[in-house]
């Protein structure tokens, strides 16, 4: 899927209200090693990383992991979300 490129107004490609549409950031599963990272603390961010996901989807939301390249989440007044960066 590709994502368009970050506008200040946008047009929901649900809904089609153009609109300056409020955002959020991205939703993500970082599994880079980060600096002084031992195995243990690496593995301790994957399962929260994985915890959070089984939650999401056993509160029954369509939101899990937003797209790995978006930079930014808009959000529409009639609820939908779409990526842009
Ligand atoms: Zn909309």
């Amino acid at each position: 899927m590709s994502i368009e490129p970050f506008t200040a107004v946008a047009v929901c490609p649900k809904c089609g209200n153009v609109a300056t549409h409020h955002w959020r950031m991205p939703i993500r599963v970082d599994l880079t090693p980060l600096a002084g990272d031992d195995p243990p603390t690496r593995l301790l961010r994957q399962l929260t990383a994985l915890e959070r996901e089984i939650n999401t989807l056993a509160l029954g939301s369509t939101r899990v992991f937003d797209d790995p390249d978006a930079e930014v989440i808009r959000q529409c007044a009639c609820g939908h979300e779409w990526p842009q960066k």
